[in-house]
C-alpha cells in the first residue's frame, strides 16, 4: 500500500462533472489499497476573475487583502471534491492551508513553505479517508492567509508529499505530460517520458508552466518523486527523475518561451564603478526580477544598459528606472512591453558545441530578429519582438529535430 499525492489543476477541476471525474479517480486510488490525498487549484479561470474584482475596487490592492480573496478560490474547489467524494459513498475531509498548518513566511503574493503538520492530515488518512488538500495557500505566523504565487498548487502538492514522505507526487493536468514544447502551440511536440530534474527545472523557469519552478526545486530538495500526466485519461505521463541515462547525441531537451517580458534601455548610462549598482538597487528593493542584462562598451565614458523584468511588474520598473537614471546622471528610459523569451534547454549543450549558431542561424533564416542573448550551463535564451514566439518555438523545434524519438537521435545533431 503506497501514500500518493495527486494534484489537479484549474481545467482538472473546471467543471462540475470534472470535479466528479477528479472524485472518482481519487476513490479508485483508494479502491485499491492506496492512502490518497489529492491538492486541487480554483475552478479554470477563477483565480483571474477574482484578481479582476480587486482590481475594480482598488487601485493599489493592498497584498494582505488579495490573499484572503484568492484563497477563497481553493477554498470552493475542495468543498465540491470533499461532497463529491463523500456522495460516493468514501470517507473525505477537506482542509484549508491553515487548518493543515501549510506554514510560511509572510510575503504574501509569493509566499515561501517554512513547514507542514501533517498530523491532522495523517488522522483522516488512519480511518481510512480521502484527504482533500487547497493548494496554493498557507498561513504566517500571524495567521494571516498567504498564497504562494501563480501555479502555486503544484508547490503546495510537493510540499504536501515531501511531508508525508508519500511514494510518489502526481500532477494532473490537461495535457498528458511534459513534452518537448508547449502542445497547445507546437503540434509536432512530443512527450518526454523521463526528463531529468535539472532539465525541468531550467524549462520551468523559462516559462513551461505545466509545472510550476519552485515545485520543481521543491521536488529535488526533497527527493519527492513527480509524474506529470492528464487528468482526462490513466496513460502513464512523464517522471521528473534525478539523472536520465541513454540520452547522449540529445542536446536540446525542449523548447520554452515566456511572453511576461518587457525590455528597458537606459540610455547614456556614466562609465564609472557603481551606477550600475544605483540602477537596480531600487527594483531590488521593489522585488522586481531582472533577467537578462546587457551592457554596451563603453564610448567618450557613457554606455547604455539594457535588461529584462517581468511584463507584469513594467509599469513599476519604469518609474523605479526613471528616477534612478535622472539621479545617476544617465539619459533616457526606453521601453518596450512587445517582447518575449524564447529558449532551449538541454543538459547534452554542457558538452557539445555551435547550440547557439544552430538557434541563431534558424531564427535568422525565420526573420527573426535577435534583440537580446543570455546563455548558461544548459540553456540559451533570445528576447525577440512577441510576435513571433509562436513561429520561433516550431522553428526551433525543428531545427533541433525534436520530434524524432530519443531511439531514432544520431549520435551528433551537427
Ligand atoms: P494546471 O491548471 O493543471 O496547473 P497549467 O495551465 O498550469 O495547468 O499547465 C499546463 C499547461 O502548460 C498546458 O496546457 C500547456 O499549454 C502548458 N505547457 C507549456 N509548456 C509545456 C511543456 N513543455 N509541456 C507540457 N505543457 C506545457
Ligand atoms: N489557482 C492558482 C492560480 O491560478 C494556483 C494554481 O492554479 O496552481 O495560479
Ligand atoms: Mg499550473
Amino acid at each position: 500500500m503506497a501514500l500518493i499525492v495527486q494534484k489537479f489543476g484549474g481545467t482538472s477541476v473546471g467543471s462540475v462533472d470534472r470535479i466528479r471525474n477528479v472524485a472518482r479517480r481519487a476513490v479508485a486510488t483508494r479502491k485499491q489499497g492506496h492512502s490518497v490525498v489529492v491538492v486541487v487549484s480554483a475552478m479554470a479561470g477563477e483565480t483571474d476573475r477574482l484578481l479582476k474584482l480587486a482590481a475594480q475596487v482598488s487601485t493599489t490592492p493592498d497584498e494582505r487583502e488579495v490573499d484572503v480573496l484568492l484563497a477563497t478560490g481553493e477554498q470552493v474547489s475542495i468543498a465540491l471534491l470533499a461532497l463529491a467524494i463523500r456522495d460516493m459513498g468514501h470517507e473525505a475531509r477537506s482542509f484549508l492551508g491553515h487548518q493543515v498548518q501549510i506554514r510560511t513566511d509572510s510575503a504574501h503574493g509569493s509566499a515561501r513553505i517554512q513547514g507542514i503538520d501533517a498530523q491532522p492530515v495523517l488522522d483522516t488518512l488512519a480511518v481510512g479517508g480521502i484527504v482533500v488538500i487547497a493548494g496554493f495557500q498557507g498561513v504566517d505566523e500571524h495567521g494571516a492567509i498567504t498564497t504562494l504565487g501563480r501555479g502555486g498548487s503544484d508547490l503546495s502538492a510537493v510540499a504536501v508529499a515531501a511531508a508525508l514522505h508519500a511514494d510518489v507526487c502526481e500532477i494532473y493536468t490537461d495535457v498528458d505530460g511534459i513534452y518537448t514544447a508547449d502542445p497547445n502551440i507546437c503540434e509536432k511536440a512530443r512527450k518526454i517520458d523521463r526528463i531529468c530534474a535539472d532539465e525541468m527545472l531550467e524549462l520551468a523557469s523559462l516559462g513551461a508552466k505545466v509545472l510550476q519552478t519552485r515545485s520543481v526545486e521543491f521536488a529535488m530538495k526533497y527527493k519527492v518523486p513527480l509524474h506529470c500526466r492528464s487528468s482526462f485519461h490513466d496513460g502513464e505521463g512523464s517522471w521528473v527523475v534525478p539523472e536520465v541515462e541513454a540520452m547522449e547525441g540529445a542536446v536540446v531537451t525542449g523548447v520554452a518561451y515566456d511572453r511576461n517580458t518587457a525590455k528597458l534601455t537606459v540610455m547614456h548610462v556614466p562609465d564609472v564603478p557603481g551606477t550600475v549598482a544605483g540602477m537596480f538597487r531600487p527594483l531590488a528593493d521593489a522585488d522586481i526580477n531582472v533577467d537578462v542584462i546587457i551592457q554596451n562598451t563603453a564610448q567618450d565614458g557613457r554606455t547604455d544598459v539594457t535588461f529584462t523584468v517581468p511584463r507584469s511588474q513594467a509599469q513599476k520598473a519604469i518609474a523605479l528606472t526613471e528616477a534612478a537614471a535622472r539621479q545617476l546622471g544617465c539619459g533616457k528610459v526606453l521601453a518596450d512591453s512587445h517582447v518575449a523569451k524564447v529558449s532551449v534547454v538541454g543538459a547534452g549543450m554542457r558538452s557539445q558545441p555551435g547550440v547557439a549558431l544552430r538557434m541563431f542561424t534558424a531564427m535568422g533564416e525565420a526573420g527573426i530578429n535577435i534583440q537580446l542573448i543570455s546563455t548558461s550551463e544548459i540553456k540559451i535564451s533570445c528576447v525577440i519582438d512577441d510576435r513571433f514566439t509562436e513561429l520561433a518555438v516550431r522553428v526551433l523545434h525543428d531545427a533541433f529535430e525534436l520530434d524524432r524519438p530519443p531511439g531514432q537521435l544520431r549520435e551528433s545533431q551537427d
